[in-house]
């Protein structure tokens, strides 16, 4: 349920409102809008709630009823579209926002090399794995600490923020120094203790869609993160496994405007994983951005025959330059800039 408030509602009335709701065992989560205020009715208490007995209280405008599950999470509670802030950043504004860097940080001097190309041509977020969720116990695994201490001093070298993997609820403190975006794989998309630790945490995470989650189920997958206090999140469309696998995985482009639809947070495309294949990351990119992501997260190496991990599909330096160029021409298109 929500209840939207009138106009010219007093802070009184407001707090009144909410009173009522914590009295009958409920959260309410308040959310001021540029002309109202909302406040959405979240949990579970034995006690019924009738709509009726809201609507009658002084400054209440209407209520509503939610049939979806993800409260937080959707745009019936919160319909104008967060912005997440960090610094002079904005994910989910006008601007959309390119998060470039290898599959995995394998040395400072790697990290260095992708990571001043990418800046050099306009990315704002350096990516790279120090902790790698591999197929195989006997592929690389990932620098771990080291690799995140190598992505803090890189990125504030050329004045980029960290987005990195946190794998398990042990390494959210460790990972949380270091990074600006706490990132969910897609492997992870539900695992719900790691969404409850993350709730907690005051760090964007960015949620990967599981790769055969459902929209619902990845939509609930944000509402956990939410529920614990934790209203940055970014979705991150990655592609799912389908019965076609000429590709890694199939992109599903699609989900970028079913997601705008129904939740406020901002989403990113990641067509490296989408695809797997190098040369279908710009097209896949291109795509994306038509189709109304707020930004792109794609693979960089510069030299991908000899990259410890997903070489095949990234793309090299000046790719990432071409890409840029042409996304510059297709933002504007759809009122975007970059
Ligand atoms: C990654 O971005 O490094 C990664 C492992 O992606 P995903 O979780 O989408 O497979
Ligand atoms: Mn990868």
């Amino acid at each position: 349920m929500v209840i939207v408030m009138s106009e010219h509602a007093s802070e009184d009335q407001i707090e009144k409102v909410i009173a009522a709701l914590t009295q009958k065992g409920y959260d309410a989560h308040r959310s001021t809008g540029a002309t109202r205020t909302v406040i959405g009715v979240v949990g579970a208490s034995r006690t019924h709630l009738d709509p009726r007995e809201f609507e009658i209280l002084p400054g209440v405008h209407e209520v509503v009823k939610i049939t979806e599950p993800y409260k937080l999470a959707g745009r019936v509670f919160k319909p104008e579209d967060t912005v997440i802030r960090m610094g002079d950043l904005a994910i989910g504004g006008r601007d959309i926002v390119m998060m470039a860097g290898p599959c995995a940080v394998e040395s400072e001097k790697q990290l260095d090399i992708i990571a001043a190309s990418v800046s050099r041509y306009g990315a704002r977020i350096l990516r790279g794995g120090a902790f790698k969720p591999r197929t195989s116990p006997y592929a690389f695994q990932g620098l771990g600490e080291e690799g995140l201490r190598h992505l803090r001093k890189v990125a504030d070298r050329y004045g980029l923020l960290v987005i990195t993997e946190v794998m398990d609820t042990s390494q959210v403190d460790l990972v949380a120094e270091y990074a600006d975006i706490l990132q969910v794989g897609a492997r992870n998309m539900q695992n719900f203790t790691l969404l409850k630790e993350l709730g907690k945490q005051r760090k964007s995470v960015m949620l990967k869609r599981g790769m055969s989650a459902t929209i619902q189920e990845w939509l609930l997958s944000a509402e956990y993160i939410m529920a614990g206090g934790n209203r940055s999140v970014i979705f991150c469309e990655r592609g799912i496994r389908t019965f076609e696998n000429y590709t890694r995985n199939t992109m599903d482009i699609s989900a970028i405007p079913i997601i705008k639809k129904l939740s406020h947070l901002p989403i990113v495309a990641d067509p490296s994983h989408g695809t797997g294949l190098r040369d279908k990351v710009i097209p896949m990119a291109r795509a994306a951005v038509a189709a109304g992501a707020d930004g792109i997260m794609v693979e960089v190496h510069h030299e991908p025959e000899a990259a410890l991990s997903d070489g095949p599909q990234s793309i090299y330096p000046e790719q990432f330059a071409e890409l840029m160029a042409q996304l510059r021409i297709i933002a504007p298109a759809i009122g975007r800039t970059i």
